[in-house]
């Protein structure tokens, strides 16, 4: 079911590609119609182009917001040419057939990005665009709709493949990525609303999202799996630009992200670095220069760093990429990157290096979504944020300003480990993490054995635990875990409380001396 293309409607508020593409359509004998500036454009290029104006008989009107919403267009983009009542509908009305509709929308998304008033942002939701991609979709056995500046060539290539006609495959596929641009431009609409409307009022999630990237595979090389843009353009990996390095993997863009979000905890204000692996991470330190950061990060658990993504909070110089291309990692990501540091970077060609521009702010609320069978979970991000001025200290003793800040450290790093999270610091140095395990007391046990491990590697004397501040993401249900922990060495404890025994894990930390402060926030992350 091929059809021939004779006339083509293009109306479209990105006009890359344009003119080459409408030049090309001409040579192939299209007759172009076309909208006010469209049309305006193709003229000043020399091509013959036909008003909508003049096939509806009515002026474009009311700032563009009535233009082509008309039965001569949506006739013409709707009529079944296989229907003897269609047809005597179009003969009787004097409806012509379109066989290709070229539509980009109003720049909605970007008109919001630039942080536009409301009254701007409404205006820039088109009307007209959508119907007629609808319609022309709909009508896929007859026409073909293009959404997108990057389909151009494809179209051409498809007329040239099929003698200036198009199959039904190609108008199908054509469709079915029209409708995601629908989907995804009420979606950008309905979400920005839910940011511009009243605190109070309830909202109903819309969920948006434009194609970056087709990967190669997702977690695992059978699966299948792409990278979308959610429109917020926060800061990090999907806004990054990439320097150099392989494509991003699925796990790298997943694995990237958590670093960074780590990372833009501590600000820009004293230099940090965290090193994720598997989501988690192997190290994380803040440090009197960025290079000492790095190193003590690394130095928490050299063995997982290797292979790791790096993230930092400052820009990154020529010292601190010499250290850490030392080692094999699969990503760095920093603000930004100076021409040193590149140069030094240059040098292993596999490493992917991103620069942000900024990082992240961690208080920011944005939206989250998880799928399970048969629907989304939809929640807040987690950007609880925990000062000294939440801290509630439960114990006899109080933690000394040292340990206050390593508990604070602490936490900031355990938010970001999988549940049940444990992390060890001291002197702004992770130095044994246990993350993901099914009980709090082992996570407490594997963050010990971390910190022994890092103590040989390291060339320490004793296990580092010994006199640390020990982050608990969540109460501890009974007092084994800080046992587990007294018995590794740590001195002070953070955590949320809210147990029913916290009384008993308060006696236990009493009677060995420790300081412990609740935050009265928990930081579940699964
Ligand atoms: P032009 O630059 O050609 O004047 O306008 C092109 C833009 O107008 C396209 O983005 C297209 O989606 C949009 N458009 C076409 N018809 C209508 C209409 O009837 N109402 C509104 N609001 N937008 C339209």
């Amino acid at each position: 079911r091929n059809v021939p293309l004779t006339r083509a409607l293009i109306s479209v508020s990105d006009k890359t590609g344009l003119i080459d593409f409408a030049r090309a359509l001409a040579a192939r004998g299209v007759e172009l119609l076309s909208t006010g500036g469209t049309a305006k454009a193709l003229r000043e290029a020399g091509l013959s182009v036909r008003d909508v104006a003049e096939v509806t008989g009515f002026p474009e009107m009311m700032d563009g917001r009535v233009k082509t919403l008309h039965p001569k267009v949506h006739g013409g983009l709707l009529a079944l040419r296989d229907n003897e009542e269609h047809l005597a509908a179009m003969a009787a009305h004097d409806i012509e057939a379109i066989d290709l509709l070229v539509v980009n929308l109003y720049p909605f998304e970007e008109t919001v990005a630039k942080g536009a008033d409301y009254e701007t942002c409404i205006e820039n939701i088109d009307i007209g665009g959508p119907a007629m991609i609808r319609a022309a979709s709909k009508n896929h056995a007859f026409v073909a709709t293009v959404v997108d500046v990057q389909d151009y060539a494809a179209v051409l290539k498809e007329l040239d493949a099929q003698d200036g006609a198009t199959s039904y495959e190609f108008r199908q596929n054509l469709a079915q990525i029209a409708y995601a641009r629908t989907a995804a431009y009420d979606a950008a609409v309905s979400t920005w609303m839910a940011g511009a409307i009243h605190e109070d009022t309830p909202r109903r999630r819309a969920f948006a999202g434009t194609l970056a990237q087709t990967l190669r595979y997702g977690e695992n090389p059978h699966q299948k799996a792409a990278f979308y843009l959610d429109g917020t353009n926060r800061p990090g990996v999907a806004t990054a630009q990439q320097l150099q390095g392989k494509e991003l993997s699925y796990n790298n863009i997943n694995d990237t992200d958590a670093a960074f979000e780590l990372v833009a905890e501590f600000g820009t204000e004293t230099p940090a670095c965290a090193i994720i692996k598997h989501a988690n991470p192997c190290g994380v330190a803040t440090g009197t220069s960025l290079l000492d950061a790095y190193k003590r990060a690394f130095d928490c658990d050299r063995t997982s760093a290797f292979g790791g993504i790096i993230a930092l909070n400052q820009t990154l110089d020529a010292e601190t990429a010499e250290a850490i291309t030392e080692v094999f990692s699969e990503v760095i990501i920093a603000p930004a990157v100076d021409e040193a540091a590149k140069e030094v970077v240059a040098k292993k060609k596999n490493v992917r290096l991103l620069v942000t521009g900024a990082l992240p702010d961690p208080k920011a609320e944005i939206t989250t979504y998880r799928q399970v069978a048969g629907g989304f979970l939809v929640q807040g991000k987690d950007n609880g944020d925990i000062t000294l001025d939440d801290l509630k200290v439960v114990t006899e003793r109080a933690p000394s300003d040292e340990e206050l800040k390593d508990l604070l450290f602490a936490w900031k790093v355990a938010k970001h480990v999988k549940s049940n999270a444990i992390v060890y610091a001291k002197a702004g140095q992770t130095v044994g993490v246990g993350a993901g395990q099914m009980s709090r007391v082992d996570s407490a046990m594997i963050a010990a054995k971390k910190a022994e491990r890092m103590a040989k590697a390291v060339g320490l004397a004793e296990s580092p635990a010994k006199g640390a501040a020990v982050a608990s993401d969540a109460f501890f249900p009974f007092a084994d875990g800080l046992l587990e922990a007294v018995e590794a060495g740590a001195t002070c404890v953070i955590q949320p409380g809210g147990s029913m025994r916290d009384q008993e894990v308060i006696d236990a930390a009493n009677e060995r001396g420790l300081a412990m402060v609740f935050t009265g926030m928990r930081h579940f992350r699964h």
